[in-house]
């Protein structure tokens, strides 16, 4: 168990990081999401040991690793550069750690080949670092972390550099091998469907605070905060209610909020164009997503989006609000 207490982190006079106290389960992975800024990688560099806490402690096992430089935490680290030895071969590059622990030649071969096996390079093991595609490169540095024998996983925006369908394997893969191999990891990005696709917990972080923390599904469900909204990529809407009735514009719909002036987030589907809707609205751009065409709209003086038939035309129409899809949010 990864414990961080009440941690704080200065570089100069404001503090990068403010009171976090998060927990990690044995064998969970937890994704920390926050926008650029945040603290996130000062965070995952305090848990390593690169940089050090102002106060608050970090917490292994029952241990505060106060007194433990990095090297000694047995933390794997990965970050968005490969940061490959372009002189080694593959197999030599997943084996370096065990090197420097002394452990035979025969044996790295067969740990190296064996981690090459799980990350899906099967037969790679003597080919040139540079012969690799980025993805291969990242794969190569996800076996070379996990064949160190870390305790625990760091990994910093991993996937930053490489191009969706790229990414999106190798997170399915990720989730697979941290999962069948019992991996405790924490994983930093901003990107809150890389978030979901590999974490059993989410913590964000805004401006050095921890905000929200929880399960994909809830914090999905209740983001809460509107900067928790806006990273899950929902529209944040001004909504007037009165005795229980909220009101964008000409729309009206039950709404469990204290009268006034409250921002909501509207979660996908909440506003759909529909010409007999009661909600005027401007369509002013649309984009096709696969499954759904998603209109940009001007709706009560706000920009919003809503679902919309495929091919829907830019101008003036009516929309509806379903308000089952509308987060409340803490004031
Ligand atoms: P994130 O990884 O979420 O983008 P960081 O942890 O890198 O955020 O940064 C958090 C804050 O600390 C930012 O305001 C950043 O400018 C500042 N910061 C990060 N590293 C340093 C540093 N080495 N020296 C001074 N300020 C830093
Ligand atoms: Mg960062």
């Amino acid at each position: 168990m990864l414990s961080v207490r009440d941690l704080t982190v200065h570089y100069g006079a404001d503090p990068a990081l403010e009171s976090v106290s998060i927990e990690v389960t044995p064998n969970s992975t937890l994704a920390v999401m926050g926008e650029s800024g945040s603290g996130k990688s000062t965070l995952l560099r305090a848990i390593a040991g690169l940089v050090s806490p102002t106060s608050g402690a970090i917490v292994w096992h029952g241990t505060d690793l106060a007194a433990t430089p990095a090297y000694q935490r047995n933390f794997g680290l990965m970050f968005q550069d490969y940061a490959l030895f372009p002189h080694l071969t593959v197999g030599e590059n997943v084996a370096f750690g065990l090197r420097m622990a002394g452990v035979v030649a025969e044996e790295r071969a067969e740990v190296a080949t064996r981690y090459l096996d799980l990350v899906g390079l099967t037969g790679y093991s003597n080919r040139a670092v540079d012969e690799l595609s980025g993805g291969e490169q990242q794969r190569v540095a996800l076996a070379r972390t996990l064949a160190a024998g870390p305790q625990l996983v760091l990994l910093d925006e991993p996937l930053g550099a490489l191009d969706r369908s790229r990414r999106d394997q190798l997170l399915a893969d990720m989730q697979r091998i941290f999962s069948a191999s019992g991996i405790t990891a924490v994983y930093v990005t901003h990107d809150h469907h890389e978030a979901f696709a590999v974490a059993d917990h989410i913590a964000v972080l805004h401006e050095g605070k921890l905000i929200r923390h929880g399960v994909p599904e809830v914090i999905w469900a209740d983001p809460q905060h509107t900067a928790v909204a806006t990273l899950l990529g929902f529209p944040i809407a001004t909504v007037e209610v009165q005795d229980g009735i909220g009101r964008l514009g000409a729309a009206a719909f039950p709404l469990a909020l204290p009268n006034g002036t409250h921002p909501v987030a509207m979660g996908p589907g909440a506003i759909t164009i529909d010409a007999a809707g009661d909600l005027p609205v401007t369509v002013v751009a649309r984009r096709f997503e696969g499954g759904v065409t998603v209109a940009v709209i001007q709706a009560a003086g706000q920009e919003l989006t809503a679902h919309a038939p495929h091919g829907v035309r830019l101008g003036r129409t009516g929309a509806s609000v379903d308000p089952q899809l509308i987060r409340r949010l803490a004031a």
